[in-house]
């Protein structure tokens, strides 16, 4: 049995954040869709294999029943993981929310491309404003009846006070919108008509229609990406291109800085449309790219239970005590009770005892599981920044904390504010 301890730069905890019917559940579908197929190709390297396994999944239909759900996908041939928090849909019940966006660390916001920034887009981006969470924009339905790229982006700078970094423009509109243009690395990508099969996108030059705006477009990106890094100002003032690799690295940098809550929020805008399976691949390599792993977040704090104004700080790391915070209990048909746990810090092993430092009451920990779309693996221990679920847990409830007995801690002060209504 596998005893996980993942290279933690190369893990990602996302949400994936929306006005109800803007596509969150299509886009967290497809993106379980081309994890699980690329994961699938890298097992059996046998394209028919491949097929089956799509052709099953597609019956069925890949949904998200799980409060957290694990996949893989390779960026540049490296393998990263993928944790999809769930994020509760509907947006009235803060506490349910909050403490789903406590245990992310980056997320995705889909938008609709026709209605643009919706008013349950604003009650969401506020409160991942409020929890410092570093996000990416999908503008998503490009291919509806009156799509419209460039107003969205107006919108989420003007209703979201947010400075949106331009980072594709979509090729053709509505019916005929075929890909988008990268302007990182300066290609297209086109996906053919064989997209809805799975199929990955083409890399070909900028058609001569788009190469103007491109230009255009590529000018303002690195205008307003030098306006908030450094070393990206320093390349600009010298008149120096830079490389992809250093824009990459710039635009993570600014990501993952400017989630911390203060001052705008500047962030990442890709586009496409998840139902006709255009611009998922390139979105997720975006979510390896610019979203922070869990080695971004310093430290998180807690504070000692015997004394709730002594602060205590814990690192990302296995070699600290133990602390992992529950966010959701769910019934599984065939597992039953499982709690859904991060560990920020420490291990947390299968078998052992620890503390559940709110109640003052030692809990065993049961068999753990680490959740996939189409399986869940039985896992015998995990380390810090990690997301799993455990089964035997029996009094512990969400937002608690489980540490380890010598160097108790508490995670989560229970301070929330008053639910707030959404009146339509
Ligand atoms: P959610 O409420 O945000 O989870 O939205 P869903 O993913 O359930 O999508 C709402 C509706 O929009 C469904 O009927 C989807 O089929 C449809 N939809 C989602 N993405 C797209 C898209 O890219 N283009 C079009 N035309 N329809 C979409």
């Amino acid at each position: 049995m596998a005893t996980t301890s993942l290279d933690l730069g190369k893990v990602r905890n996302i949400g994936i954040m929306a006005h109800i019917d803007a596509g969150k559940t299509t886009t967290t579908e497809r993106i379980l869709f081309y994890t699980g197929v690329s994961y699938k190709i890298g097992e059996t390297h046998e394209g028919s294999a491949t097929m089956d396994w799509m052709e099953q999944e597609q019956e069925r239909g890949i949904t998200i029943t799980s409060a957290a759900t694990t996949c893989h996908w390779p960026l540049e041939n490296v393998d990263h993981t993928i944790n999809i928090i769930d994020t509760p849909g509907h947006v009235d019940f803060t506490v349910e929310v909050e403490r789903s966006l406590r245990v992310l660390d980056g997320a995705v916001t889909v938008f609709d491309g026709v209605a643009g920034v919706e008013p349950q887009s604003e009650t969401v981006w506020r409160q991942a404003d409020r929890y410092g969470v570093p996000r990416i924009c999908f503008v998503n339905k490009l291919d509806r009846t009156g799509a419209e790229f460039h107003r969205c982006v107006e919108m989420i700078s003007d209703r979201l006070g947010a400075q949106p970094l331009v980072m594709q423009l979509p090729i053709g509109a509505e019916s005929d919108f075929q890909g988008v243009v990268d302007l990182v690395t300066m290609k297209a990508l086109v996906w053919s008509a064989e997209a809805t099969k799975g199929e990955m996108y083409d890399t070909v030059d900028i058609p001569a229609t788009h190469t103007e705006a491109a230009e255009e477009w590529r000018g303002k990106l690195l205008e307003a990406v030098a306006e908030n890094d450094e070393e990206l100002m320093e390349l600009y003032l010298e008149g120096q291109e830079p490389s992809v690799e250093q824009l990459y690295a710039a635009v993570r940098r600014i990501t993952i800085a400017s989630g911390k809550g203060d001052g705008t929020t500047v962030t990442p805008v890709f586009c496409g449309t998840a139902f006709k399976n255009k611009g998922v691949q390139p979105l997720l390599d975006a979510v390896v790219r610019y979203l922070p792993s869990p080695l971004d977040v310093e430290a998180i704090e807690g504070h000692d239970p015997k004394d709730a104004e002594q602060v205590i700080a814990r690192k990302p790391s296995d070699e600290e005590p133990l602390a992992a915070l529950a966010f959701k209990i769910m019934s599984d048909p065939h597992l039953g009770k499982l709690t859904f746990v991060r560990v920020y810090s420490g291990r947390l092993e299968s078998g052992t005892q620890v503390l559940n430092s709110v109640k003052g009451k030692k809990e065993r920990i049961g068999k753990i599981y680490r959740m996939h779309a189409n399986k869940r693996e039985e896992i015998e221990s995990v380390g810090a920044g990690d997301i799993v679920a455990v089964m035997g847990l029996k009094q512990t409830t969400t937002g608690e904390t489980l540490s380890d007995d010598k160097n108790p801690v508490i995670l989560e002060s229970m301070d929330f504010p008053a639910p707030v209504i959404q009146v339509a």
